[in-house]
């Protein structure tokens, strides 16, 4: 873009901002923006949550975000993925933290919007935390056909859309893959939100194939979706993709 063009373009988005105060899709309150989120100058390992958020959320619901302080997260038997890293809390103290709230206005209410500040975060927290040759392939963890077409989006897809692009802006050597036509979700299953611990398990048990087993044969794979809490669906995912024949399955999620 031209200087002319960006300055035009800034002029205009400040107008815009200026006569049309911004909604905040966590409380309802209006607000005027105060930073845009541009990130050139940012590290991009460690992207501030207020920063990238601030045309988002109103000031009170961007003061609320509770950061991940321990990853630790236990051992447990049964777990098929290799390792497991989030962006921020989904719950603190029993309460869904604004985070998860905002996620969930992602999903369920349309605000599409929100995809593109949390792309960037999730791609921070990928830089951050793997080695690039760490990682082969970037996979969303699929949802149903009816699920997509009631939706009309595969909300993890949207967070990794623009990775490819993100790693060549931030000088990111890495070559890892998006690939969608590997990992399918074949049965109908219940929203995991509406259920609990066992039944989670029973909900997504052999929910999920691979097809086209050479393209993962001894790749390492990283599976992405919004939220994990139980842990249920990623570990399904993680089961038929090292049956499959990949190396191993890591997660990576926006909230835990
Ligand atoms: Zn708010």
């Amino acid at each position: 873009m031209t200087d002319f063009k960006k300055i035009g373009s800034r002029i205009v988005r400040g107008l815009i901002e200026a006569v049309f105060p911004a909604k905040c899709p966590v409380c309802s309150k209006i607000f005027h923006r105060t930073r845009n989120n541009d990130l050139s100058k940012q590290d991009i390992r460690n992207l501030d949550f207020e920063q990238v958020m601030s045309p988002f959320l109103c000031p009170q619901c961007l003061s609320g975000f509770s950061p991940i302080e321990s990853l630790d997260y236990g051992e447990n038997s049964r777990q098929q993925f290799r390792k497991s890293r989030s962006f921020g809390n989904y719950k603190e103290k029993d309460e869904e933290t604004v985070f998860a709230k905002a996620i969930r206005c992602f999903k369920y209410n349309e605000k599409i919007y929100l995809a593109k500040p949390f792309e960037q975060l999730l791609f921070s927290v990928f830089v951050r935390y793997w080695e690039k040759e760490e990682i082969d392939l970037v996979m969303p963890v699929p949802l149903h056909i009816r699920r997509f077409r009631e939706r009309g989006f595969n909300q993890a897809y949207l967070l990794i859309r623009n990775w490819r692009r993100m790693a060549e802006t931030f000088h990111i050597g890495s070559d890892f893959r998006i690939e969608r036509d590997v990992l399918f979700r074949h049965r109908w299953t219940q929203p995991q939100a509406k259920l609990t611990g066992i039944s989670r398990e029973e909900n997504v048990k052999d929910a999920f194939s691979v097809r086209n087993c050479p393209k993962i044969k001894g790749k390492k794979i990283l599976l992405i979706d919004d939220i994990h809490t139980t842990g249920a669906t990623v570990n399904e995912c993680a089961k038929v993709l090292l049956q499959g024949g990949a190396e191993y399955a890591d997660v990576l999620t926006l909230a835990r």
